[in-house]
């Protein structure tokens, strides 16, 4: 989609610390961290929320939560523990339409969330 702020992160139009890519998801690390450690992980294809989501992505989605678990674990993250966070919609403040799941950690982090 052509003026989806992170299809064109994907696309290399603009710049990203890219921490992983193969050739169904992409990761880098969130401009505004909110954890020592915050990571979106997204599929390159564009599906805009979890509102969204049909049955033939189940492959995609199942896919994008294994490569968020070997991402954490390769940033050391799995003893210590971290959270995945997906935002769906304006209740729960998402604010880019490409549906993404933030990998947090390296500190204690607080429940329940804002
Ligand atoms: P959401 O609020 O949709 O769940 O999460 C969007 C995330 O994208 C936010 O955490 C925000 O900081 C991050 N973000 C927005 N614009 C950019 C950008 O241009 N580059 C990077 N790396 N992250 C961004
Ligand atoms: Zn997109």
């Amino acid at each position: 989609m052509t003026d989806c702020l992170f299809c064109k992160i994907i696309a290399g139009e603009i710049p990203c610390d890219k921490v992983y890519e193969d050739e169904e998801i992409f990761a880098f690390r969130d401009i505004d961290p909110q954890a020592p450690t915050h990571i979106l992980v997204l599929p390159k294809r564009h599906i805009p929320s979890l509102a969204s989501l049909e049955t033939d992505d189940s492959a995609i989605m199942g896919r994008l939560a294994i490569v968020s678990s070997h991402i954490a674990t390769d940033l050391g993250l799995s003893e210590g523990g971290y959270r995945w966070v997906v935002n769906c919609g304006s209740d729960a403040c998402q604010t880019v339409p490409h549906i993404h799941l933030h990998l947090l950690g390296g500190r204690a982090l607080g429940w329940p969330p804002g």
